[in-house]
């Protein structure tokens, strides 16, 4: 254990008696529930990201798969075509971009398979409803 006191910047002067923390981040944890506050982590509320609605079966997941037996999840669609994927993340040629659910595969007018990131924002945005 450590102790910790808060200080007033501008007097400089503690403004409670010091108390014990095993870290400065617990310190500061301990210091606002003293005070009746808490810190919440909430989902940053991103306006950027595009929604995937399958087709299909209306499923909202979709995997990126490539060359070779790899599939990625996609967790997040970004505007930018900048993707967060899941945990299995390959970094082969992309083949296609697929629901997770049904397998339907995302394909451009003249039905060959969407491999690029912005055709896919693009895909959504014209054939998912959008926020
Ligand atoms: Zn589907």
């Amino acid at each position: 254990m450590k102790q910790f006191e808060i200080i007033e910047i501008s007097s400089g002067v503690p403004i409670d008696e010091p108390f014990l923390a095993t870290d400065k981040e617990q310190a500061l944890e301990v210091m606002l529930e003293q005070r009746g506050f808490r810190v919440k982590e909430i989902p940053v509320d991103n306006d950027d990201t595009v929604t995937f609605i399958c087709p299909e079966c209306k499923g909202t997941r979709m995997e990126c798969c490539e060359d070779g037996p790899y599939c990625s999840e996609i967790t997040t669609l970004d505007e930018e075509g900048d993707f967060d994927y899941g945990p299995i993340h390959a970094s082969g040629m992309v083949e296609s971009y697929q629901c997770l659910n049904c397998g339907y595969v995302l394909a451009n007018e003249d039905s060959s398979s969407i491999d690029d990131g912005m055709e896919v924002v693009e895909w959504c945005k014209e054939n998912c409803e959008q926020d």
